[in-house]
C-alpha cells in the first residue's frame, strides 16, 4: 500500500495517484529510454516553454490585417469591374441575347 503524502489515504501499490484526492505519487521525473529529454516535460505535466501570449496575439492581428487587406482589395477590384461594365452601354452583355 502507498500512503498518500497529501491526505494519508492508502492506495494500492499499482496506483499512479491517490484514490481519494488524486494526488500523483510519482513525483520525480524518471528518464525513460527512447524519449528525448525535452519531451519528458510532457509526461510529467511540467511547463513547457512556448511562444509568449503577446507574440500569439501579434501573429493573429497580422493575419487579420492581411485578411482585411485582401478583402478590401477584392472589393475594390469587383467594384471597379462593375463600374466598367456599367460604363459600356453597348457592351457584350447588352448585345447578346
Ligand atoms: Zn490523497
Amino acid at each position: 500500500m502507498i500512503r498518500c503524502p497529501a491526505c494519508g489515504f492508502e492506495s494500492p501499490d499499482t496506483a499512479q495517484w491517490c484514490d481519494f484526492c488524486k494526488e500523483p505519487f510519482r513525483k520525480a521525473p524518471q528518464p525513460k529510454p527512447g524519449i528525448p529529454p525535452e519531451f519528458l516535460a510532457l509526461d510529467t505535466g511540467g511547463k513547457i516553454t512556448s511562444t509568449p501570449p503577446w507574440l500569439r496575439y501579434a501573429a493573429w492581428s497580422v493575419l487579420a490585417a492581411w485578411l482585411i487587406a485582401i478583402l478590401a482589395l477584392m472589393g475594390a477590384y469587383l467594384a471597379k469591374q462593375r463600374s466598367q461594365q456599367q460604363d459600356q452601354p453597348f457592351g457584350r452583355s447588352t448585345q447578346s441575347r
